[in-house]
């Protein structure tokens, strides 16, 4: 993948290896939406092993439309430890994401970029076996559009279907939105009182996360609290 291919493949026994991800990351600039793709924009079928397989949700044109109009980028970050596992090619993540995309475009909803991280720390295939700066929960891919786009993390949202996504907005300081598609609301039920910290926001789906997000963006927190000390 691009952000791979950028890096440094010299490793040093102390000091990590110099890469993007070390430079500093823009502190102003602009908020995204980050979405995870399987479970949040396209249906969860376990792996994605083949383009047949990809359906995309009915409501998420609409969802992403609605950044589109609010000049929120929409840019995707999925894991896709299949490649590494030897259960799919990169090339069928690539086409897998294009169908995603054209769809979309179809019906005028755009996506700014795709990052994947075909990588898994134990994996068969030894050319994506490693412990890289990509796979969710870490912030690699995040950090990489920061730089691509000129944005602020801190100021964006991640939404997705697994806690993992909600521990990648919890490191990038990114707001987190766990989607009850896919694996969420199993997750949500099942899984939840072992979460150290819980997701800043729960939704429906995809459509339901954004109009959130757009409502919370249109009504911040702080102005309640400026009104109520006005008031006095
Ligand atoms: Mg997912
Ligand atoms: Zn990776």
């Amino acid at each position: 993948m691009n952000i791979q291919s950028k890096r440094r493949t010299k490793t040093r026994k102390s000091k990590p290896p110099r890469t993007d991800a070390s430079r500093p990351l823009p502190s102003k600039g602009a908020p995204a939406v980050f979405l995870d793709r399987d479970g949040t924009i396209c249906e969860e079928v376990g792996y994605v092993n083949h383009i047949d397989r990809i359906h995309v949700y009915p409501w998420a044109a609409e969802a992403i439309r609605k950044l589109n109009q609010a000049e929120l980028p929409v840019i995707v970050v999925t894991n896709q430890s299949g490649v590494a596992r030897g259960l799919f090619s990169e090339d069928l993540v690539k086409q897998a994401n294009l169908k995603i995309a054209m769809e979309l475009a179809a019906q005028d909803a755009r996506l700014e970029a795709f990052y994947y991280c075909p990588h898994h720390p134990t994996a068969p295939l030894k050319e994506y076996r490693k412990e890289c700066r990509c796979r969710k929960p870490a912030t690699g891919m995040m950090e990489e559009a920061a730089r691509r786009f000129g944005l602020n993390l801190k100021s964006s949202f991640v939404v997705g279907d697994s806690y993992r996504d909600a521990q990648l907005a919890f490191n990038s300081g990114a707001k987190s939105v766990l989607v009850m598609t896919g694996y969420g609301k199993g997750e949500y039920e099942h899984r939840r009182k072992s979460w150290p910290r819980m997701p800043d926001m729960l939704a429906e789906n995809l459509l339901d996360a954004v109009e959130k997000i757009l409502d919370g963006r249109a009504r911040p927190a702080s102005h309640s609290r400026i009104r109520t000390k006005r008031k006095r």
